[in-house]
């Protein structure tokens, strides 16, 4: 399976696909092969993500189509206002048509579209895919996907990824959207070394289905901006919920400090954003969260809907262990994804199952 790249969540998103045999463009033929399908204005935090062009561009043209879409945006988009200083909002505005011609004028040259039956379906996401240890194209070489908990690493940790990137691979390292890395080109032989390695780092190759998914903005310890400190509660409900369920898939549970969404909270299977919660009259509050559930990306693009707001950070590790025991309980089927049994479901319907195991919704 392929491993996502969150290209739809982005203002501007290049999507590998394959074309097939018998594309066209105007009346000229298409070369099949591997292609980018161009997506625009993701902005998960506005609640959009990047819509289909049509158009599609050839791996050597995409810096080239970068560049021309990224003047066309600087050059027209309200930059004064920060809250609409996005490609969102210029497509809002002027709609795909005009801005793609502007593309096109900047670029000299007409941007190739084709009918979407040319492009191959992609195969599954696996969310599981970026930990652990995968053969690579090339004769007995891996890469090794690291789990780091919620994206945090030591001085001593990097210096040890590095060491082991250097020493036993092809001195690359790859960051994941997932908040994990990749070491790539161990051979065979020394992928237990590595492994080694990374256990006396106190780091692994594996992770849980909880695990893999967990995302955290850096919260309050490292950002002015946070409601709350979103990496310490991630963890908390990652040690809550595992003894209490086994997972056998992924979801994804996202947690986002403020309004910005550097966590994507809108796009995780659980999304919690960062709320002041209020304690008393007086106006004192702590820190807690407002709780989405049944966002995706890829094929399950789509944006979560509100649960429930106003929790308080200590409330979080069993609201989501809740809404994970109702989708464990009420699924149609033991392969229901949680997102498909999410957006099965109205949100009062959820609230009223949730409130069933005895968590208050
Ligand atoms: S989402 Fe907000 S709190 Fe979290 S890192 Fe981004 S700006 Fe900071």
């Amino acid at each position: 399976g392929s491993i996502a790249t969150l290209e739809d969540t982005n203002d501007i998103g290049f999507q590998a696909v394959e074309v097939i045999e018998g594309a066209s463009f105007e009346a000229q033929p298409v070369a099949p092969g591997i292609w980018y399908r161009l997506a625009l204005g993701g902005i998960t935090g506005h609640k959009d993500l990047a819509r289909d062009t049509g158009v599609i561009v050839a791996p050597s043209d995409a810096v080239a189509v970068a560049d021309a879409v990224i003047r066309i945006f600087t050059a027209n988009a309200n930059r004064a206002d920060r809250n609409k200083a996005r490609l969102k909002y210029i497509l809002d505005d002027w709609g795909f048509d005009r801005f793609l011609t502007a593309v096109e004028e900047k670029l000299g040259r007409r941007l190739v579209r084709i009918d979407a039956a040319f492009v191959a379906p992609r195969p599954a996401y696996d969310r599981l895919a970026h930990v652990g240890v995968h053969r690579q194209a090339q004769p007995g070489l891996n890469w090794i996907g690291v789990a780091l908990p919620v994206g945090k690493l030591t001085v001593a940790q990097m210096r040890v990824i590095a060491a082991i990137a250097r020493d036993c691979g092809d001195g690359d390292i790859r960051l994941t959207v997932w908040q994990n890395l990749l070491i790539s080109g161990v051979p065979d032989a020394r992928i237990d070394d590595v492994l080694a390695n990374l256990q006396a780092a106190g780091l692994s190759a594996e992770t849980s289905a909880l695990r893999a998914g967990l995302i955290a903005c850096t919260g309050a310890t490292g950002c002015k901006f946070a409601a709350a400190h979103t990496k310490e509660d991630a963890l908390a409900i990652a040690a809550h919920c595992e003894p209490r369920m086994t997972l056998e898939q992924p979801v994804n549970i996202h947690l986002t400090g403020c309004h910005n969404s550097c966590a994507q909270h809108y796009i995780g299977d659980i999304g919690l954003i960062g709320a002041k919660v209020p304690v008393n009259e007086e106006g004192d509050t702590v820190p807690g969260y407002d709780v989405y559930v049944g966002g995706g990306y890829g094929v399950d693009g789509g944006i979560a809907r509100a649960f429930r707001e106003k929790i308080k950070a200590e409330e979080a590790p069993a609201v989501v262990e809740a809404i994970l025991q109702v989708w464990q309980g009420h699924r149609a089927a033991p392969e229901e994804s949680f997102v498909a049994f999410a957006r099965r479901h109205d949100i009062e319907a959820l609230r009223a199952l949730v409130a069933q195991t005895g968590e208050a919704a």
